[in-house]
């Protein structure tokens, strides 16, 4: 899995904001909305389509898609979705959309154009696949779905064998944390330091990967609150780091 966004709904550097963090030239400090890029049972699949995903996209060089997982439909995580016109016209790839019905109900506002009966000319045609907390498969794939809070609104994170991407969450019920036994890595988010109303702070996200086990756990979704990369590095236990843009996350 590669990390293509591993900054909070408004990105790092902040527009406008002169503090050390926004300011600082480790590129690990550049943050781009969250989303990440799984290969799975040889399969690519996008996770989240956030405000950069066109930027996203060509620093990683995407060629090949075969599915769009979305967590829940804030805008960080859906504003990108405008631009899978342009894996249609140049990979001929129609866009195959897997999310939960008030994720569709979202989309079909915030798009309204793409779900018209006719099509504008450049409008892709979008595939929506309706899933729940249920396992599910892509082609040959199995992917199990978690389900997690965020604040009050139910959204899913996704597990593909032994790695896990989660973000966005507040908390986790105790049967699905079951769904998160024996992982080798996976990511959750957190804001700042201090509790916030539907994402983990620092020591919550902290005291949950302890809690599953997991052997390597990434922190993201992170704000310019959080210092910089070396900064956070230094405060964490050694299995749990920051992640970045950029950032291969690899099943052991
Ligand atoms: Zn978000
Ligand atoms: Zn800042
Ligand atoms: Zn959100």
């Amino acid at each position: 899995m590669e990390i293509l966004g591993s900054g909070t709904s408004q990105g790092v550097p902040v527009i406008g904001c002169d503090c050390p963090v926004c300011r600082s030239a480790d590129p690990r400090d550049k943050r781009h909305r969250a989303s990440a890029l799984v290969h799975y049972a040889g399969l690519d699949l996008l996770v989240d389509c956030g405000p950069d995903f066109r930027t996203q996209a060509l620093r990683a060089g995407l060629k090949r898609l075969d599915g769009i997982l979305l967590t829940h439909a804030h805008m960080d995580h859906i504003g990108g979705l405008d631009d899978t016109r342009a894996l249609q016209w140049t990979l001929g790839w129609e866009p195959h959309i897997w999310c939960e019905q008030r994720v569709l109900d979202a989309l079909k506002k915030h798009f309204h154009y793409m779900f018209a009966q006719e099509l504008y000319p450049g409008v892709p045609t979008w595939h929506i696949h309706l899933i729940d907390e249920r396992p599910f498969r892509i082609g040959g794939a199995e992917i199990v779905p978690i389900r997690c809070m965020h604040g009050k609104l139910p959204i899913l994170g996704f597990r593909f064998g032994k790695l896990a991407y989660l973000t966005d969450v507040s908390g986790i019920d105790a049967a699905e944390m079951e769904k998160l036994r024996d992982l080798d890595a996976m990511t959750i988010n957190c804001v700042m330091h201090t509790p916030h109303h539907s994402h983990f702070s620092l020591p919550q996200a902290v005291e949950f990967l302890q809690r599953t086990g997991v052997k390597e756990g990434y922190l993201t979704h992170l704000s310019h609150y959080l210092g910089t990369h070396a900064e956070l590095e230094a405060q964490l236990p050694p299995h749990i780091r920051p992640a970045y843009d950029g950032l291969v996350i690899s099943a052991k």
